[in-house]
């Protein structure tokens, strides 16, 4: 089971498990007292999907975006790369996006920021690949949005926070990465973590080295999906993904499904 959560859970935080029928019991508005809160001292991982949205909505490159924002590392046993929030010291580890009338970036705001307080955990069939939602509360002692009474059900509240997509988006990394665990359990290789970190985050820099170079040597994608991928990110996203299985484990590219 991957449990689907950026920011970090200290083990004092107490973790309610929760069903998507049951009422949410959480309000978070501009009066609460702790208002923007959860958007300080942050320690928060950006998925590919995240970082397209981010970019798109401040109308930069993907490249310009990873500079300006963010910080990488490569997990320590994993080789995979982590994209987080630039840490900023003088602003008490704020997140950029910050105001205080809010988040100045709501509509394209990260897929973890929308589920907070909420983490999500799924597990794959096998049998099938049917994808099976686990929900848990997550009460951290910063935050006083819980205990009103809503008549949301989480299924409802989830609804408004428009998450679906990021959580469609992010299940193909987690696929991924199960994947890679599974077949390259080891430390990726510079030039693989590379490429993983190209076709993934960077997708701006991908669409522009496979127009100038190499990239799809072997590949017979069809020419018409070469050319809507010049122009459409989601897209360009999931073939950066299909890409990287290709070239991390050798798994043929599957075109118009
Ligand atoms: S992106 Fe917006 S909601 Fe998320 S931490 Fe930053 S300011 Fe808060
Ligand atoms: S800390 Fe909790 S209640 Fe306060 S603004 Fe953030 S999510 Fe809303």
């Amino acid at each position: 089971m991957d449990l689907d959560r950026q920011k970090e859970i200290n083990m004092s935080e107490e973790m309610i498990p929760v069903h998507p029928d049951d009422l949410m019991k959480f309000d978070c508005n501009s009066k609460n007292e702790c208002f923007n809160e959860c958007c300080r001292d942050l320690n928060q991982a950006l998925t590919p999907y995240d970082v397209l949205r981010l970019k798109n909505n401040l109308g930069i490159l993907s490249q310009t975006f990873l500079k300006k924002y963010t910080s990488l590392h490569y997990g320590p046993e994993s080789g995979l790369p982590v994209v987080e929030f630039k840490p900023n010291p003088q602003t008490g580890h704020a997140c950029p996006f910050v105001t205080s009338k809010g988040c100045s970036v709501y509509e394209d705001r990260p897929g973890s920021c929308r589920m907070y307080p909420l983490a999500r955990a799924i597990a794959r069939s096998r049998e099938n690949g049917e994808i099976a939602e686990y929900f848990a509360l997550i009460e951290e002692p910063h935050c006083k949005g819980f205990g009103f009474e809503t008549k949301q059900t989480i299924r409802e509240w989830l609804k408004g926070q428009d998450v679906g997509k990021h959580n469609e988006q992010n299940d193909k990394l987690m696929e991924l990465i199960s994947l890679k665990n599974t077949i390259l359990p080891g430390k990726l290789e510079g030039a693989q973590a590379d490429q993983f970190y190209l076709a993934l985050y960077d997708l701006d820099e991908f669409r522009h080295q496979i127009a100038q170079n190499d990239l799809l040597n072997g590949i017979s994608a069809p020419q018409e999906l070469i050319e809507e991928i010049k122009k459409d990110d989601e897209l360009l996203l999931d073939f950066g993904i299909q890409w990287a299985k290709y070239m991390l484990f050798g798994i043929q590219m599957k075109f118009g499904e």
